[in-house]
């Protein structure tokens, strides 16, 4: 309904924008074809008045002029009237013969319309008619306007018939063309109208010329594309939450059941309160990297602040030793002292962020294994690597490292305890700072990942 009428709408717009053109251009064509018709007139009037000047012959009070002249006049559609100098007609050229001299005449050198007595229209010039200083009578010419007024007439039934003529074409091919143009206009609709949540893979046919609609088309079709990928990306998450609590939730269920099937000691409860003390941990753990992950994707990050990285660095190192040495793990920091490691940022997101890359590779390696941190600065950049002779990541886990709930080693990760939320929330953070973090890696080699960050 809303196409037709934009449909009728443009082809409204159009005609009436050419009818006003036309009928200017008609106007303004009739008033120019007028104007000289008025000029022609009254040149030819000028003209046959000095010619009759020269060519009337007076003699003994008798008025003539040669025949030959007199067909001359006629032929040009010239009639006279030549009065004496009293006011008598003395002599009529042309068909003025026919009619008497007409009741208003103009004064002298002047023209003026007026009409003979059968209605034909007639333009009216009055001259002195004189031989050398001597007046001897005035001469009325007349031209009849009927040739010219019919000419006019017509140009103007031209017009009449072929602007509107010219209007309906326009109209229907207008209408064609519009309803051409506008065909992918409903095809979206269609489209549009067909989409909900469960049906989001629906997509234009995009056999559209490039033009603005096939523009629009495609866009329309990016757009469901990242919908869908964001649907989909929202029903997974939604499920890995699910899973995730579901494991430490049943534990935590079957825990309590067993404490209450039958009587029992206060040291056995203690240490069963403390397992489900522990599921619940986990469980919270799970929710605080959650909503860490929806902050950091929806909101970004808090104030940023100058942070010396080399200091939070090492500060992180020092509090991570006692875990290095519990693992047996040597973990050492290779960061030069002379280096400016300033830049702004949100300190504690990427104390966060470092210190689960480190945690990581304490937990990937083996006893008598090493990690190191190291730092370096590009210009405007600070590259930070944690580098750990660990077990490595096979290749085909390496692309989705940074994927939300993504763990190369599912089973034994969940025996250290991660979701495999660490790296997701890392990957979001460095990127919120405009950085990037990229890992390398080889299988009995071990890891290494390297966060870059723009200095400002
Ligand atoms: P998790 O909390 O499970 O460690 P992460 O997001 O931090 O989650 O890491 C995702 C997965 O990447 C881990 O489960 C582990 O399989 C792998 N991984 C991360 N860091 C290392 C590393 N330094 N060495 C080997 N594997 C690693």
């Amino acid at each position: 309904m809303k196409q037709a009428k934009l449909r009728t709408q443009l082809v409204l717009w159009t005609v009436a924008l050419e009818a006003v053109l036309l009928v200017t251009f008609a106007t303004v064509f009739v008033f120019v074809l007028r104007n000289t018709q008025n000029q022609q007139i009254n040149e030819t009037l000028h003209l046959g008045a000095s010619q009759l000047n020269a060519v009337v012959d007076v003699r003994n009070g008798q008025y003539t002029v040669a025949a030959s002249e007199t067909a001359d006049l006629r032929a040009r559609g010239l009639m006279a009237w030549i009065l004496t100098p009293n006011g008598h007609l003395a002599l009529t050229i042309g068909s003025a013969g026919d009619y008497p001299l007409p009741n208003t005449i103009p004064s002298t050198d002047q023209t003026l319309e007026s009409t003979l007595p059968d209605t034909t229209p007639i333009r009216l010039l009055v001259v002195p008619l004189n031989e050398g200083n001597n007046n001897l009578g005035t001469i009325v010419l007349a031209l009849p306007l009927r040739d010219s007024q019919a000419f006019l007439w017509q140009i103007l039934l031209g017009f009449a018939i072929a602007i509107p003529l010219m209007l309906g074409l326009s109209a229907v091919g207008g209408l064609f063309l519009a309803k051409r143009a506008l065909q992918p206009v409903a095809a979206i609709t269609q489209t549009a109208r067909q989409i909900s949540a469960a049906n989001l893979s629906q997509r234009i046919d995009l056999h559209l010329p490039p033009d603005e609609i096939g523009k629009l088309a495609h866009t329309f079709n990016e757009m469901l594309a990242r919908l869908e990928r964001a649907f989909q990306r929202e029903q997974q998450l939604t499920s890995d939450i699910s899973h995730e609590l579901r494991t430490p939730l049943g534990m935590l269920k079957t825990q309590l059941s067993l404490a209450r099937s039958r009587p029992r000691e206060a040291a056995a409860l203690l240490i069963m309160m403390t397992d489900m003390e522990n599921d619940v941990d986990r469980m919270t753990v799970l929710i605080e990297q959650m909503l860490t992950l929806a902050r950091v994707e929806q909101r970004g990050l808090g104030e940023f602040v100058p942070v010396a990285l080399d200091d939070l660095l090492r500060d992180i190192a020092n509090q991570l030793q006692p875990k290095a040495a519990t693992e047996q793990v040597t973990l050492w920091v290779d960061i030069p002292s002379q280096v400016d490691f300033h830049l702004a940022g949100d300190s504690e997101r990427l104390r966060q962020v470092f210190t689960n890359l480190i945690e990581n590779g304490l937990k990937y390696t083996l006893p008598r294994g090493e990690v190191s941190i190291h730092a370096s600065r590009h210009r405007q950049t600070i590259e930070v690597s944690i580098v750990d002779k660990g077990e490595g990541i096979s290749p085909e886990h390496l692309p989705h490292l940074f994927e939300r709930f993504y763990r190369a080693d599912s089973a034994r990760s969940r025996d250290t305890g991660g979701f495999g939320l660490g790296l997701a929330i890392a990957h979001a953070v460095v990127q919120a700072h405009d950085g990037t973090i990229t890992v390398n890696s080889e299988v009995g080699q071990g890891t290494t990942f390297t966060v870059s960050l723009p200095v400002s």
